[in-house]
């Protein structure tokens, strides 16, 4: 299928959530034929090489892009909502999250996508979904795809309190909300329910090497029942963390067909 064109997007609605989450409405004419999305799918914010939104399409090597998960798409008019961080590392930010911050109703931005990823593996008798607050908004939409009498776990790792949200989840399924400590510790002490699980998590690039040692050394968890993702690295833009994991998935994928 051909990619679809980016689009011109307009700012309708703009709320902090809870410290760390300002939502973003998107709406506008070009978002009419906006299609209905699986859990995890993504548009890319675009950003002018100074970090201010592009308001047209941009020549190839004169943007950069970054990767926000479609939150919800209004099936009543062209909308769409985004959750966005409002991260700070040592002083740094980025383009993306200080635009959320001060995006005001009327503010144009071109988005390219949505993009779709994997998403839970079909066949399970149990799930994990795991993640930082970058994944919450995927994290979401596969709890409320899941069947009713499905069990397991929701581990979401955040920076305060106030960043806890009420999730619709099956009966079953614990949540757990995982204030400065390690995700991969909480993960490391769930107990296991029988069966196999389906695992999805998304998360800071360190994180994840960890967690997927841990899955594959102490679990052996078939390659096929697991998504695991970086979402972003500390330290590192966008763009400089999609060569990092690129190298790191060409490396997994080498270290898998030897061992
Ligand atoms: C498929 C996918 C879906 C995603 N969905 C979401 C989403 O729904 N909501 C969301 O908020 N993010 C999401 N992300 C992560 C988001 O794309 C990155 O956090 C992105 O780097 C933010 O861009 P920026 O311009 O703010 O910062 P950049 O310019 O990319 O980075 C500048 C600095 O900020 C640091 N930084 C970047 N992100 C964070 C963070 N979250 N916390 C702390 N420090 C950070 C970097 O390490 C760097 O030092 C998703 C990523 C992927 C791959």
């Amino acid at each position: 299928m051909p990619k679809p064109s980016p689009r011109l997007a307009e700012v309708l609605k703009t709320t902090r959530i809870s410290p760390s989450i300002q939502r973003i409405h998107l709406g506008g004419e070009e978002l009419n034929a906006f299609p209905t999305v699986t859990p995890g799918a993504y548009i890319k914010l675009m950003f002018d090489l100074n970090g201010r939104p592009l308001t047209s399409a941009g020549e190839k090597g004169n943007f950069a892009m970054r990767t926000y998960t479609v939150n919800s798409v209004n099936p009543d008019k062209p909308e769409i909502t985004v959750d966005m961080v409002l991260h700070a590392t040592d002083g740094l930010t980025g383009p993306a999250a200080a635009w959320a911050v001060n995006a005001q109703i009327g503010d144009k931005i071109m988005i390219a996508g949505p993009g779709t990823s994997k998403g839970l593996s079909e066949s399970y008798d149990w799930v994990l979904l795991a993640g930082d607050l970058t994944a919450l908004p995927s994290i979401r939409n596969h709890l409320a795809s899941l069947p009713k009498d499905a069990k397991g776990y929701a581990v979401i790792s955040i920076e305060h309190n106030d960043d806890i949200v009420s999730l619709e989840t099956p009966e079953a399924v614990d949540v757990i909300w995982e204030i400065k400590s390690s995700l991969t510790e909480t993960i490391s002490s769930l107990t296991w329910h029988e069966g196999q699980p389906a695992v999805w998590i998304a998360c800071e690039f360190s994180d994840m090497r960890n967690i997927r040692r841990w899955l594959k050394d102490e679990k052996s968890l078939p390659h096929e029942q697991l998504y695991i993702s970086s979402y972003w690295k500390k330290g590192r833009s966008e763009d400089q963390h999609k060569i990092d994991k690129r190298q790191d998935s060409e490396a997994y994928a080498k270290a898998l067909a030897e061992s």
